[in-house]
């Protein structure tokens, strides 16, 4: 740990830059103890390792600190003189003990209380979310960092993300997500952006890297909107699922090609208008082809033009495939407000962008044309093709805008 009491009752924080000789003076003369338990610490000066205060063996105080590995003293200790260099009221190693949490940094900013968690090692999910849970609850806005040695770079522009990863997932502007992390050794960070899941484990992502001092906290806290996905690369990802799928099918697959074997649909065939990226499809770990193929099955195959799909009817859908376990939600401990029913409705509306639906008022589709279905290879290139067309000149539109 990084803060200790002195017999006075004074706290020594070595988030600031002392100088080796000055502390080594204090030392000979002081003694410190733990902020938490009152058991006395001692002052750690070694030349390789970072300053630091540690338990004497055998004390009963191991929940927050026994683990603390250099890694992370160093890279709370940065965070830290990065929040201080702005201005930023913050403390090092606050411990709440009213709800009995220690977050690596308390900070306010623009009149919110923040608890910054700078996280090392994996910890169960459990851990994680009850932390999270805790800290909404009492008024803190929890901001969790990864590591960066836990994010694995690819060279591409898709990366393999874990339950783990995801756990870090926070949102700022509607629908845009991101994954912050930090090095202490590189000293950067690293921000996992425009993450868009196309499976359970993979998505497509961009990756950002800033030095402390180029970095303020308003843009770690919103990073830049959302990159849009080329389409061609997406769809490539889309048909790579289907060909998995029925390779190395599992009953919940099974279950799946079997409802749409038995609506008369063809995995091969499905026509471009399903399995479409949505930013709130971050919210859904089942494979957008997959949900999306379902929203098709309950609120779209059976209309016909001028009939209404409803909001209640939206909502029934979703349960209903959720309750079977057909479409399951990623477990988001710091988005848990948003609804997965978003990107249920973002689908439509991107439905209604390529002309197959009109909305109407606030709630409300209609439906304006039926999805065509090919029946052939040729029909779906067809199919694709006029897709194509129409979808570029809807991007043509946005990036006008
Ligand atoms: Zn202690």
């Amino acid at each position: 740990m990084l803060t200790a009491i002195t017999k006075n009752g004074k706290k020594l924080c070595l988030g600031y830059d002392y100088k080796k000789e000055s502390l080594l003076s204090l030392r000979s003369k002081e003694d410190f103890f733990c902020p938490i338990c009152g058991e006395s610490v001692l002052l750690k000066l070694g030349d390789h390792r970072i300053f630091h205060f540690a338990h004497k063996r055998g004390g009963t105080c191991r929940e927050f600190y026994d683990h603390e590995s250099i890694y992370h003293l160093d890279g709370k200790r940065q965070l830290y003189q990065w929040l201080i260099k702005q201005n930023i009221p913050a403390v090092l190693e606050y411990f709440d003990k009213e709800i009995q949490q220690r977050p690596d940094i308390l900070f306010k900013f623009n009149g919110k209380k923040y608890a910054l968690e700078y996280q090392c090692s994996p910890i169960p999910e459990e851990i994680f979310s009850k932390r999270t849970k805790t800290y909404l609850e009492n008024d803190y806005i929890p901001l969790w960092i990864i590591a960066s040695r836990h994010l694995q770079l690819k060279q591409r522009d898709i990366d393999t993300l874990s339950n783990f990863h995801y756990l870090f997932l926070r949102s700022s502007l509607p629908g845009t997500f991101f994954i912050p992390s930090y090095c202490p050794e590189k000293q950067h960070f690293h921000l996992v952006e425009s993450i868009t899941p196309f499976s359970i484990k993979n998505a497509f992502t961009q990756h950002s890297f800033y030095s402390p001092d180029r970095l303020e906290i308003s843009s770690l806290l919103t990073p830049k909107p959302q990159k849009r996905i080329y389409m061609p690369k997406w769809k490539t990802e889309m048909d790579r699922i289907i060909q998995n799928m029925i390779r190395y099918s599992d009953q919940h697959k099974k279950k799946f090609l079997l409802e749409i074997y038995n609506n008369c649909l063809n995995p091969f065939l499905l026509p471009p208008e399903i399995g479409l990226p949505v930013p709130h499809s971050i919210l859904i770990q089942t494979p957008p082809v997959i949900w999306q193929t379902y929203v098709y099955l309950d609120l779209l195959s059976h209309k016909k033009p001028s009939d209404f799909i409803t909001m209640q009817e939206m909502k029934e859908h979703l349960n209903r495939r959720v309750k079977r376990h057909e479409v399951v939600s990623r477990h988001l401990p710091q988005v848990s407000h948003l609804n997965p029913l978003l990107a249920v409705i973002e689908y439509l509306l991107y439905l209604t962008k390529l002309g197959i639906l009109s909305k109407v008022g606030e709630t409300c589709f209609q439906v304006k044309e039926k999805i065509w279905i090919p029946h052939s290879n040729r029909e779906r290139d067809e199919s694709m093709v006029r897709f194509n067309q129409k979808h570029g000149s809807l991007c043509k539109i946005i990036n006008e805008n």
